[in-house]
């Protein structure tokens, strides 16, 4: 049994709406010709949507309302769009093994799917603690957040402890966003993290998870790579305790306890405990501890970087029939001289998705991606973007003690601005560091760019 597309994209999330819809724009196939494979069972949607309006206590948002490309405040692709557009969806069902000398797909139904051109955009999964040796992780009150299926469960996990306590563990994008969305759901939050404060948003995803070997290392080797700064951080965590949101820091859990003890099932987690042998009580436990590429169908076919799949500027893996995109992709930044990123960000999996798609059907015309790192995010009032890259020198500037704060960063090294940081910027503002990260501003005197702040940015 076996079908044969010319393009077949495998996995439906982000990277596959945007690469469906540059397709559709350029016309580069025939009805039946292209097809999207998907383990969900919906269209592609907006992921970043999950730990933000779906959890609104009140107007919460819901499918078909955030299926891609309305995050670019582009078109919105149902069911219907991709049926109109003689594409194929292929949902709720996953790949098993792949054969790229062959060129086929085989599915868990036991279908053989057969491409001309392959993009590989199948994202990542979440960690899980059991890999770090701590189960408990299918008790009905742990959530992750990766997947509408998880945001479901968080969503229905709330609203049975209404009051209540919850846990987050990991002080990085999942936990810091989704801690904001339990406080404003009444629920009452403890964070706990490794590190000494929540800078752990992670930059790129090169960086082992050896915690539970070695605190100290792990703190030392990660630190460089965080985003936050421990000024901009420190900001942040004074909000969120306004909140009433409780910081543990500098520990992790060692296990759950448990309701039912005596029982045979492990139904519910009761409390957290952590190293120090402390207890924390526990409703519900939220956990974000970092992600995986999902690259395993391709290891030993496609060349690996990074923890994901090694990939030119053209979006082109080592096989010449097969492209990848998305969270899966490591690949060149020229803004960096060339250094190999693999990003986890939204932006970058909407930009390589197109880039392929162009790459594809018009190789001879497509230049290599010039791409500029570019992440945000939102939590309560707040917002902040970032473009760039980490490296050098910090100059912080603004005012880091309002409640509605507007206060940034810049990352100076030989002479040059490498990145940028805002929060509570205005869409003028946010361009205006883009466009200095871009073009890497050079700086001659740093007490003037600190006492310039954003206004260097806006006058360059
Ligand atoms: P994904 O969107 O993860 O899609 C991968 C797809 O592949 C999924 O549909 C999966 O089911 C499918 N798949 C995987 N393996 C198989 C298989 N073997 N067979 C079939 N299908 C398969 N980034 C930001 O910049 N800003 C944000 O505010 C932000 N918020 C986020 C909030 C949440 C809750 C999460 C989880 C992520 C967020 N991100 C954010 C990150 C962003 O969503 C990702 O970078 C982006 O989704 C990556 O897109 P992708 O298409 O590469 O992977
Ligand atoms: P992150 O990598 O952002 O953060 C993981 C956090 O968990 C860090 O604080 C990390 O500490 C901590 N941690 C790691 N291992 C352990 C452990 N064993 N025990 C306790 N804590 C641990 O991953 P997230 O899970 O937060 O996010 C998942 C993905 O979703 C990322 O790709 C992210 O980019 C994406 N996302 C992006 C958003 C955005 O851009 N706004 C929003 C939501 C998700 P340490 O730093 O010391 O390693």
């Amino acid at each position: 049994m076996g079908r044969a597309f010319v393009h077949v994209i495998l996995g439906g999330g982000v990277a596959a709406g945007y690469a469906a819809l540059e397709f559709a724009r350029r016309g580069g196939y025939s009805r039946g010709e292209l097809c999207i494979i998907s383990e969900e069972t919906v269209a592609p949607y907006e992921r970043p949507a999950l730990s933000k309006g779906y959890l609104l206590p009140e107007g919460a948002a819901r499918l078909p309302g955030f299926h891609t490309c309305v995050g670019a405040n582009d078109e919105l692709l149902t069911a219907k769009w991709y049926k109109d557009n003689g594409i194929e969806l292929v949902l709720g069902t996953k790949v098993i093994a792949a054969d790229v000398r062959r060129k086929t797909l085989l599915t868990g139904t036991g279908e053989t799917i057969s491409y001309k051109n392959l993009i590989i955009a199948t994202g990542a999964r979440a960690l899980k603690l059991e890999e770090f040796g701590i189960n408990g992780s299918d008790a009905s009150n742990i959530c992750y957040l990766r997947n509408l299926d998880d945001a479901d469960k968080l969503v229905n996990v709330m609203k049975s402890c209404p009051g209540g306590n919850a846990v987050v563990i990991g002080g990085g994008y999942i936990g810091m966003e989704c801690a904001a969305a339990l406080v404003t759901n009444r629920i009452k939050v403890t964070i706990v993290f490794p590190e000494n404060h929540c800078k752990s948003l992670r930059y790129s995803a090169e960086l082992s998870h050896s915690h539970y070997k070695n605190l100290i290392v792990a703190y030392l080797f990660s630190a460089v790579a965080r985003l936050f700064t421990p000024k901009i951080a420190e900001y942040y965590e004074n909000y969120y305790s306004s909140k009433g949101v409780t910081f543990i820091k500098g520990t992790v859990l060692t296990s759950f306890e448990k309701e039912a003890e005596t029982g045979k099932v492990f139904v519910e987690v009761t409390s957290v405990i952590l190293k120090d042998g402390k207890h924390l009580p526990a409703d519900m436990v939220v956990v974000g501890i970092g992600i995986r590429a999902s690259t395993s169908l391709f290891e030993g076919q496609l060349l690996m970087e990074q923890g994901g799949i090694k990939i030119n500027g053209q979006m082109l893996t080592s096989d010449a029939s097969v492209y990848a995109v998305g969270d899966v992709a490591a690949f060149p930044i020229k803004l960096f001289d060339g250094v190999i990123r693999r990003l986890e960000h939204v932006d970058s999996a909407r930009r390589t998705a197109r880039h392929a798609v162009a790459a594809i059907l018009e190789p001879s015309k497509t230049k290599d991606i010039d791409y500029m790192p570019f992440f945000y995010s939102r939590v309560f009032t707040l917002s902040w973007q970032f473009y760039g890259n980490n490296t050098g020198d910090v100059v912080h500037f603004g005012d880091f003690t309002s409640s509605s704060p507007r206060f940034g960063a810049y990352w100076v090294d030989k002479g040059r601005i490498r990145g940028a940081f805002l929060e509570g910027g205005s869409r003028e503002e946010y361009e205006a560091i883009s466009n200095v990260v871009r073009r890497k501003a050079k700086v001659t005197n740093i007490a003037e760019l600190e006492n310039q702040g954003l206004m260097f940015a806006i006058q360059e």
